[in-house]
């Protein structure tokens, strides 16, 4: 609660105080999860520590450049709501929403591997996904009707970044060099906005 308040202030403060020209605009990277809220956890690994690294990530990666300012929901081990996460986006209103996840199922080991992208049911966050899948190695695009994606008004993606339960999708994105090309990935489409 504590996280989302400041990074809320911060971002409305950066844009009154600093010269932000008229046309600024706001990327936003939700990392799942959060606090109490492990999301899908495997031996020592959770699906909360994994997406905040990789927005992390992906901030630092757009720290130098004026064009538009990365906005994370959360980047410390905290939990803001659904709720407040997408009440935040609103009132951010940027140009799109990229939200975190790391997908799992039931088996001990499964050979399931790749990203997944859960989209609105408009044609920019089909747009969006189309652009991710030209990056990632995307096995399905899916709308949902998820919170994150039915309360955003602007574009938004949910993205599931691999399996925690497949040894390799795991290594990878627990990986510095995964959590790198993962981040450099979102960049080059946050580019393009
Ligand atoms: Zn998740």
């Amino acid at each position: 609660m504590r996280g989302f308040k400041l990074l809320a202030f911060s971002a409305f403060s950066a844009s009154f105080l600093s010269f932000t020209p008229i046309n600024k605009k706001y990327i936003v990277i939700d990392a799942g999860h959060g606090g109490n809220d492990m999301g899908s956890v495997y031996g020592k690994v959770s699906e909360k520590e994994i997406t905040v690294n990789i927005a992390k990530e992906i901030k630092k990666l757009n720290e130098n450049q004026d064009q538009y300012e990365v906005i994370l929901t959360r980047d410390s081990d905290a939990y803001p709501t659904l709720q407040e996460r997408t009440a935040m986006i609103n009132k951010l209103n940027p140009e799109i929403v990229i939200s975190l996840h790391m997908n799992s199922n039931p088996e001990k080991e499964t050979p399931k591997q790749g990203t997944e992208v859960y989209i609105q049911n408009t044609e920019n966050s089909k747009k969006l996904a189309e652009k991710i899948s030209k990056k990632f190695d995307v096995a399905k695009v899916e709308e949902r009707n998820l919170h994150m994606l039915r309360e955003t008004k602007a574009p938004a993606v949910l993205v599931e970044l691999g399996f925690m339960n497949n040894t390799k999708d795991r290594e990878y994105v627990t990986s510095e060099k995964g959590q790198k090309e993962i981040a450099q990935k979102f960049t080059d489409i946050i580019r393009e906005y």
